[in-house]
């Protein structure tokens, strides 16, 4: 079978390559997740639908971006590093050239891969079927050995990205199986998280692995259809949700409809709990759950399992806030702004030292004096990885004069990494590893410090257990990881707050 790359450099398309950003220090210390993806098909341009949903999701990938169309009988792409406002702006004309009236779009995260431009997406690719472009969101577990297999089988692979492992198995499945049987046999050898939309020529395809990991959803606008992570890219497009694409499932979207062509059966549904908990926009809707309300409710049962007498709940901006608000809503502790975020400090620079991480702290926050001094304050976030962050704001909060500062977190303790696409690799990055709730809390120099449980987690996302993925909470992950990665997943130490 005769497979050739097809990148937007070898295909001659205008390609920024704009200098890769600095993590923000403080949001840094949040996991990140690995991408968005899009696309659209209708009887309008492609490019301007796709370019707002991929604002709208930015938070899901800030490292770069990218947007494939199909227009006279080839897929132009263009995509570049830094954030989608960068890559794609007036002065770089892209609608005069991403012509045609369907496409895909992603942002990017890198969580497997290296950072370079070589692994942005989407992903493209020219066989028998003709020219092919892919956007993946998630991980796929066992990429290597996948990859091994593939390059002995004479594939060449332009990337270090798990993505293009999966567009090369999926294309060669297809090219020799056909739609149906070669998503099966892909479906049955790809591990992992995926959710994906991508273009064979003009047709346009989404699918999410058979575990549901990965949130996917189709919405109808006037013109046609468009498919996104997240339905806040949906609401901001005018359109309305259709429905989310089932686990598994693998659908044709065409400007006449949607067509399950056919459906993958997992043994069990592992939806990411951290979608809810951090992840997505407050205002998106998962799988028929309102990310807001899921915090709302943790909030709710972290004031039920964790009381406290105190004055006022605070949230750390704005991670914390629906959390915060439900936790103020349970308790009858009024709920107040005690901390401020500096919206346009977005993307400092990592700072190396101590001195320089509290500037660049107190850079992002500042506290409103009226509102802490002398006072009892719960803070809530959403959830703590490496206590970094809480302790600077804790310390903040006492210098501003708090009497005391009781932590609140809506998300049990992470102490296990994530194999599935989040920026989460290795159990020695979180301060929960190998430290009791008192531990912790001396870390962040609380007076007090609780985690919702993972009962509670659970009934606030208003899913079974069985549907959802707890890995980096309890250390059981709904998938085998590859055998490289397993030995970590063996050393997790159990751990009961
Ligand atoms: S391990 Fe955690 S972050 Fe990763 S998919 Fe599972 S719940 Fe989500």
């Amino acid at each position: 079978m005769d497979i050739i790359h097809t990148t937007s450099d070898r295909r001659g398309a205008l390609t920024v390559d704009s200098p890769q950003p600095e993590l923000d220090h403080i949001d840094g210390q949040k996991p990140s997740d690995h991408c968005a993806v899009v696309g659209y098909i209708g009887d309008e341009p492609a490019y301007p639908f796709i370019l707002s949903s991929l604002k709208t999701l930015q938070h899901r990938g800030q490292e770069s971006a990218g947007i494939a169309t199909f227009h006279a009988s080839s897929i132009n792409a263009r995509k570049g590093m830094g954030l989608v406002g960068e890559v794609f702006n007036e002065r770089t004309k892209d609608s005069e050239y991403l012509l045609g009236n369907v496409g895909i779009g992603h942002t990017r995260y890198s969580t497997a891969g290296s950072k370079a431009m070589e692994n942005a997406g989407p992903f493209l690719v020219t066989n028998t079927l003709g020219h092919i472009a892919l956007s993946h969101n998630g991980e796929i577990t066992n990429a290597d050995r996948l990859r091994d297999e593939l390059l002995k089988q004479g594939l060449t692979f332009l990337t270090s990205s798990d993505t293009e492992v999966l567009m090369m198995e999926l294309a060669r499945d297809i090219s020799v199986h056909g739609l149906n049987g070669g998503v099966k046999l892909a479906a049955d050898r790809l591990k992992g998280a995926y959710a994906i939309t991508f273009l064979i020529n003009d047709k346009l395809y989404a699918m999410r692995d058979p575990l549901g990991i990965r949130p996917l959803i189709i919405g109808k606008m006037d013109s046609g259809y468009i498919v996104a992570s997240e339905s806040c890219a949906l609401d901001i497009n005018g359109a309305t949700i259709v429905r989310d694409v089932k686990p598994g499932e693998l659908v044709e979207i065409s400007r006449n409809g949607i067509t399950s062509i056919l459906t993958v059966p997992g043994k069990k549904l592992a939806h990411c709990m951290f979608e809810y908990v951090y992840f997505a926009r407050p205002d998106s809707i998962i799988d028929n759950k309102e990310v807001f309300q899921s915090r709302l409710n943790l909030g709710k049962a972290l004031a039920r399992e964790s009381p406290v007498d105190a004055d006022v709940v605070f949230a750390v901006p704005d991670s914390g806030r629906a959390q915060a608000l439900g936790y103020a809503q349970e308790s009858g502790i009024p709920y107040s702004e005690g901390l401020i975020k500096n919206r346009f400090s977005d993307r400092t620079f990592i700072m190396p030292t101590q001195q320089s991480r509290t500037s660049a702290i107190r850079l992002k926050l500042n506290v409103i004096q009226s509102e802490v001094k002398d006072k009892r304050i719960i803070l809530v976030d959403d959830s703590i990885i490496r206590g970094n962050t809480m302790n600077h704001i804790v310390a903040l909060l006492r210098k501003a004069g708090a009497r005391e500062v009781h932590v609140r977190i809506g998300c049990p303790p992470v102490v296990a990494p994530c194999f599935f696409g989040v920026d989460m690799k290795t159990k020695d990055q979180f301060v929960a590893t190998g430290r009791n709730l008192e531990e912790i809390c001396k870390v962040i120099g609380a007076d007090s410090l609780g985690y919702v449980s993972v009962k509670g987690l659970v009934e606030s996302i208003g899913m079974g257990r069985d549907s959802l993925c707890l890995g980096c909470v309890t250390g059981e992950y709904p998938s085998p990881v590859s055998e490289e990665k397993y030995p970590r997943q063996k050393e997790l130490e159990s751990f009961t707050p």
